[in-house]
């Protein structure tokens, strides 16, 4: 019987908007253009809508909030609400990620 070779654990990878770097989808925050609710946080990763990642480096989470790439990615406005809303959600959700 032939042994297969340790294959990496599947985890999906995403690219962050900002810094275009792939990773753990879990370190990185969906932001979803949603038909209803506008540009929201999408926190189950299951909106519906265009979406578009952010990854976990506050350097990308406060260009993203001063660059037009996430409008581009969701093709959409932002408002200054809906950005600070995402911006709320980061802060209340400041726990330190774990990147290998
Ligand atoms: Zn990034």
């Amino acid at each position: 019987m032939k042994k297969h070779p340790p294959r990496p654990r599947h985890n999906p990878q995403r690219m962050c908007s900002m810094c275009r770097e792939k990773m753990d989808k879990r370190t990185l925050t969906r932001i979803v253009a949603h038909p209803e609710e506008g540009v929201v946080v999408d926190v189950t990763g299951k909106k519906n809508g265009r979406g578009a990642y952010v990854c976990h480096k506050l350097a990308c989470r406060q260009k993203v909030m001063t660059s037009a790439v996430l409008e581009q990615a969701l093709k959409t406005t932002i408002t200054a609400a809906e950005k600070a809303a995402i911006t709320q959600f980061w802060q209340s959700t400041n726990e330190p990620q774990h990147v290998s």
